[in-house]
């Protein structure tokens, strides 16, 4: 059959239009993508507000950041990135504070001046009740890193209101890259690279997507598709949706956390002054507020003057029909990763890959790295050198 496509691809974030864009300009391949969204892009989907003309990432701020150097040149392939460069600020009891624990914060924290040594030799004595090394759970870590009164302040409500458990029921990997530093330095991340897509998410993931063997095939769901129906096991598929979901829920259903997004417009030019307010203390509902237009400064003159979209976050656990964000990964679901794993390794002609095919908190340029192993290691053998498929993908 001539318009049989020679993979299928199902998701359309950026796991699956890497692989999509690879198959189709390095191997020529036929690719169908299948999207069961109105829109391709996964979660990095964002869209102008029209109130405002204010570039709005529909499923929670995004900022692009890597080291990765093949990853970085991947990128700009398809857009151009701004000088952007990320802050956070966190609201604490009536302050507002510099984000992450630096030298500003800890001396407005303990009113004082403090030259470096002496804020390391204060954190030091602070944190001295646990080893970071004996530290067997979120609390125990954050203590073990920046003393008590600093988790108090800027982590435990925080947390409580993001996971809704208690912190020392939470595993310690979840703080491990909040830094402190002891300078003023208050970027967000310290990557070598970090920019927002000059022309919007949308922009560049349509980019990707936009080569003449590529068909996406948008609010088609792979489940009781025609395409399963006819191709499942005759040509390989790299499915990118949830990895429980793929099996029925066979195994028990995987625990993640969702974030319900309040977007408001408001009738101010400026509501915060910053793209990101995190609240940390525990009894105000939300944790943080986004406001969009300071991610493009360099868009001023096209936003709209006197009005601004902000978004409140709200986090809880998700419930059937929600969106999964933030994996919990209890030792539970652990245990259920390994079963799925096993049988995904037995699924003929099916790759699992992404944010949810593998049950893993991806950034976008470790969901870009994957897709580009896996295109290296698995997909590119097949048809490039005619080596067989092995199936699998699901890390435990
Ligand atoms: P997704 O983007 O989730 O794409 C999967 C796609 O598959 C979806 O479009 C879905 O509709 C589709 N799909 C699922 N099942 C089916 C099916 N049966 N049939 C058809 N289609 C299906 N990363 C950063 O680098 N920086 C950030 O600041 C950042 N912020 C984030 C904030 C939040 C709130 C969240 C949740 C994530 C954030 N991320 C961030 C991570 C980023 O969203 C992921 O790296 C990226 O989405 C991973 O891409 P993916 O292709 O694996 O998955
Ligand atoms: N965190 C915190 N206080 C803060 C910011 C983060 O306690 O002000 C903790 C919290 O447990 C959160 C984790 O650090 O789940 C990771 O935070 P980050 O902002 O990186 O998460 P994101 O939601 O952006 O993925």
């Amino acid at each position: 059959q001539s318009d049989r496509p020679d993979i299928v691809i199902v998701g359309s974030g950026f796991f699956g239009l890497t692989i999509a864009e690879r198959c189709a300009a390095d191997l020529g391949l036929k690719v169908l993508v299948l999207e069961r969204r109105h829109h391709l892009g996964g979660n990095a989907y964002s869209e102008r507000d029209p109130a405002t003309n204010v570039e709005v990432h529909k499923y929670g701020a995004h900022l692009f950041h890597t080291s990765n150097e093949r990853v970085w040149e991947y990128a700009n392939r398809f857009t151009t990135f701004t000088d952007y460069k990320h802050r956070v600020f966190g609201k604490y009891q009536g302050q507002v504070y510099s984000l992450p624990m630096n030298l500003g914060l800890i001396n407005q924290f303990f009113g004082r001046s403090h030259t470096p040594d002496e804020a390391r030799a204060l954190i030091a004595e602070q944190s001295s009740e646990i080893a970071t090394e004996d530290a067997s759970n979120l609390e125990e870590k954050a203590i073990s890193l920046i003393g008590r009164p600093l988790y108090e302040a800027f982590i435990k409500g925080y947390t409580a209101k993001q996971w809704q458990t208690d912190p020392t029921k939470l595993s310690a990997d979840i703080i491990t890259r909040l830094p402190v530093r002891y300078t003023f330095e208050n970027g967000w991340f310290s990557d070598t690279y970090e920019g927002l897509p000059t022309d919007g998410y949308t922009a560049w993931l349509q980019k990707m997507a936009d080569h003449p063997n590529i068909e996406v095939r948008l609010e088609t769901d792979w489940f009781g598709s025609d395409v399963e129906a006819e191709l499942k096991g005759k040509v390989p598929v790299v499915y990118t949706g949830p990895v429980d979901e793929y099996f029925g829920n066979s195994e028990g259903r995987l625990s993640w956390r969702t974030v319900d997004l309040q977007e408001s417009v408001v009738e101010t030019g400026d509501f915060q002054g910053t793209g990101v307010v995190n609240y940390n203390d525990q009894d105000v509902p939300y944790t943080r507020i986004i406001e969009f237009k300071h991610f493009h400064p360099e868009r001023e003159k096209t936003h709209l003057p006197g009005k601004s979209v902000i978004v409140h976050e709200y986090s809880r656990f998700a419930e059937e029909g929600d969106e999964p964000y933030y994996p919990i990964n209890t030792a539970e679901d652990r245990a259920k990763l390994l079963k799925y794993r096993d049988l995904a390794n037995q699924e003929p002609m099916v790759l699992f890959g992404g944010r949810l095919g593998t049950y893993k908190y991806l950034d976008m340029h470790m969901a870009i790295g994957s897709a580009l192993s896996m295109y290296d290691n698995k997909i590119r053998p097949h048809f490039a050198e005619g080596v067989e498929l092995k199936s699998g993908g699901v890390d435990a």
